[in-house]
């Protein structure tokens, strides 16, 4: 077992964002998780990353309780993950921001050998073009595509991308795919969860699909049989499917 969430719980003030959540995420998984907004999903990705401690439960990666653990040990264990709204160090490079995920990654490398992390992982999502331009001066979309490059040059063994295809036309989303399938399989990242709206992108990617509803575990399962659930449907009724 990579990742395991026992009743996991995050309340802020009085509401229950992440309600006694549990969830085992093997190695070599692609997992898709879902649901509508609010229901949870980034809080979660907030819990297992440690920027939230949570109010309940324990979570163990590797075996090993990491419920406490400040986020830059997790990112040492291999847990990287892409934000929903990027943040970068605006004034440094994309070059330096892609070098510093390999430095302070499981990767651990030094400054010379994190630019060259980080010139391959900006040729790899597509912006080597781009690596000497502040950060602050990129589009949405390449600061995305920097965070994935980013992350990837963490190495991590657990992947987690929060709504990093939202806004992408159906070309680049098709790109970003292939391309994660690609580096999960040369790169050796043991899983990836993937936090999207957009339906054909989890169908196309997850094996399995864990459903968030109002804090709580719907359901999970295989993607199709899950999606396919009266439960999600109707918990979709309304929600705009795209
Ligand atoms: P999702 O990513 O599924 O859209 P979130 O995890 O962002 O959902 O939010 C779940 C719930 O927790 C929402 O009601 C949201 O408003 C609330 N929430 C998230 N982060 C905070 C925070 N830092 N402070 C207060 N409420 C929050
Ligand atoms: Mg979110």
């Amino acid at each position: 077992m990579l990742l395991k969430l026992e009743e996991v719980t995050k309340r802020f003030g009085g509401l229950i964002a992440v309600n006694s959540v549990s969830l085992e995420i093997d190695e070599g998984e692609k997992v898709g998780i879902v649901g509508p907004n609010g229901s949870g999903k980034t809080t979660l990705y907030n819990l297992i990353s440690g920027v939230y401690i949570p109010d309940g439960g324990r979570i163990f990666f590797e075996d090993r309780e990491i419920t406490n653990l400040p986020p830059h040990e997790r990112t040492k264990l291999g847990i990287a993950r892409t934000f929903q709204v990027p943040r970068p160090f605006g004034s440094a490079s994309v070059r330096e921001n892609v070098a510093i995920g390999a430095m302070f990654g499981r990767a651990n490398a030094s400054v010379d050998e994190a630019l060259e992390m980080a010139d391959r992982y900006l040729e790899m999502v597509g912006i080597y073009d781009l690596r000497e331009k502040e950060a602050k001066l990129l589009t949405p979309l390449e600061k995305k595509l920097m965070e994935l490059a980013r992350a990837l040059a963490m190495k991590p063994k657990l992947l987690l991308l929060d709504e990093l295809l939202a806004g992408m036309n159906p070309q680049d989303i098709n790109r970003i795919l292939d391309l994660i399938n690609k580096v999960k399989e040369e790169e050796n990242i043991a899983t990836i969860a993937m936090v999207e709206h957009l339906m054909h992108a989890i169908t196309k990617f997850a094996e399995r699909v864990v459903v968030m509803h109002q804090g709580a575990k719907l359901i999970e399962g295989p993607t199709m049989e899950v999606l396919n659930h009266p439960k999600v449907i109707e918990v979709y009724l309304g929600e705009k499917l795209k």
